[in-house]
């Protein structure tokens, strides 16, 4: 069977355990996820490269065969990314009516500057995950506070090695 191809786009800076949720969903209903790790200009400088953000979210998912991961040192359209990997779409995940209310937006023009080539899906956190986010993993780390509930033990490592 053919399997659909997704793109997963974010900054994850880090990837959390709420992205994680979006990536599983993502696979179990489209079969691939390709999860692109992405410049967010917009977005005040975090805690890791794109090069570490990408190796973090490789070595979570190295045993999942259904799961890759790339990144983009350009900044580039998620949709020029989603037809270069050959993707039938575009999932992102939707916390609260912020989210929805970007997202949708987001959704809508992609759809429009691709001439309707690309689609994007929106999959709801579930309510345990709908407070994490990657800004505010780095603001209780910074202030000493336990992420463990949040993050990956080999994201949790990675940050523990940059503040020492
Ligand atoms: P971006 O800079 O593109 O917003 P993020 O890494 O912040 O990148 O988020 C990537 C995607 O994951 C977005 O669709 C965002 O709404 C979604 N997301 C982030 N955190 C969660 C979460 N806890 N639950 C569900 N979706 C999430």
């Amino acid at each position: 069977m053919e399997t659909r191809k997704v793109l997963y786009p974010g900054s994850f800076d880090p990837i959390t355990y709420g992205h994680m949720n979006i990536i599983d969903k993502a696979a179990r209903f489209f079969g691939d996820v390709v999860i692109a790790v992405m410049q967010n200009n917009s977005k005040s400088k975090g805690m890791f490269s794109l090069k570490e953000r990408y190796e973090m979210i490789k070595e979570i998912y190295k045993y999942n065969e259904h799961v890759t991961v790339v990144y983009e040192e350009e900044i580039k359209a998620t949709i020029d990314v989603a037809l270069e990997n050959n993707c039938i779409g575009i999932v992102r995940g939707l916390r609260n009516v912020t989210d929805y209310e970007v997202e949708v937006q987001m959704a809508r023009i992609n759809k429009l500057v691709s001439n309707n080539k690309v689609e994007t899906l929106m999959l709801v956190a579930d309510s345990q995950m709908q407070d994490i986010s990657s800004s505010l993993v780095r603001e209780m780390y910074m202030l000493n506070k336990d992420v463990s509930n949040f993050v990956h033990p080999v994201v949790k490592e990675k940050m523990d090695n940059k503040s020492n």
